[in-house]
């Protein structure tokens, strides 16, 4: 049978991506093979956002220092959003059009995924929210029961520290069931703008 050991090998590590199946492993090792510029380039930037990109010591954000440029930045307003995912940061970032904090939780609490609230980053919460002096906290975690049972906890550990920080968590405007990064833009905006308090 004629097999070619690295294109093989290529392939099947490409399949390891989301979203990419057999198919278009496949597709991409054709065309990687013969755009062998574009190839290296690939190469190049994956060996450097996987050597210099690491996690803020403080929010857990995607940073390249200790401290990622938001943390650094003394001028934002004084309000943290708690979120899901590193990634949710560079969204409302994008989205937001206000300077705010953020904080990720590294996940959601689910007992059936071992996910308990010591595995997430929960517990630095109202640390920050004394050291830093927020003076709200936004609570905008998935869409789903497992984010609201987040959110729940987050409000709890707030209270029995008795800080006194108003908690608001994200409109239920936006669809149930999904992620953050499945909603549009300005869905997200409304449902940012459109908070309602928790008591
Ligand atoms: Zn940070």
């Amino acid at each position: 049978m004629y097999r070619v050991f690295y294109l093989e090998k290529l392939k099947k590590a490409l399949t390891k991506l989301p979203s990419i199946g057999e198919k278009s492993a496949e597709r991409i090792t054709f065309f990687l093979l013969s755009n062998k510029e574009v190839a290296t380039e690939i190469a190049e930037a994956i060996k450097d956002a996987t050597e210099h990109v690491k996690f803020c010591n403080k929010c857990h954000a995607f940073s390249e220092e200790e401290l990622c440029e938001i943390c650094r930045d003394p001028s934002r307003e004084k309000v943290l959003c708690v979120v899901e995912k590193p990634e949710d940061v560079i969204l409302l970032e994008r989205v937001l059009g206000k300077k705010w904090y953020y904080h990720i939780t590294g996940g959601v609490l689910s007992p059936i995924n071992n996910k308990t609230p010591e595995t997430l980053y929960i517990h630095d919460i109202p640390k920050r929210v004394k050291e830093e002096g927020f003076k709200e906290v936004v609570l905008a975690l998935p869409p789903t029961v497992e984010g609201d049972t987040t959110g729940y906890y987050i409000r709890n550990l707030l209270k029995e520290h008795n800080l006194n920080v108003k908690i608001t968590r994200i409109s239920r405007g936006i669809p149930r069931g999904s992620d953050l990064s499945f909603q549009d833009g300005q869905t997200l905006k409304e449902a940012l703008e459109e908070r309602k308090e928790l008591t």
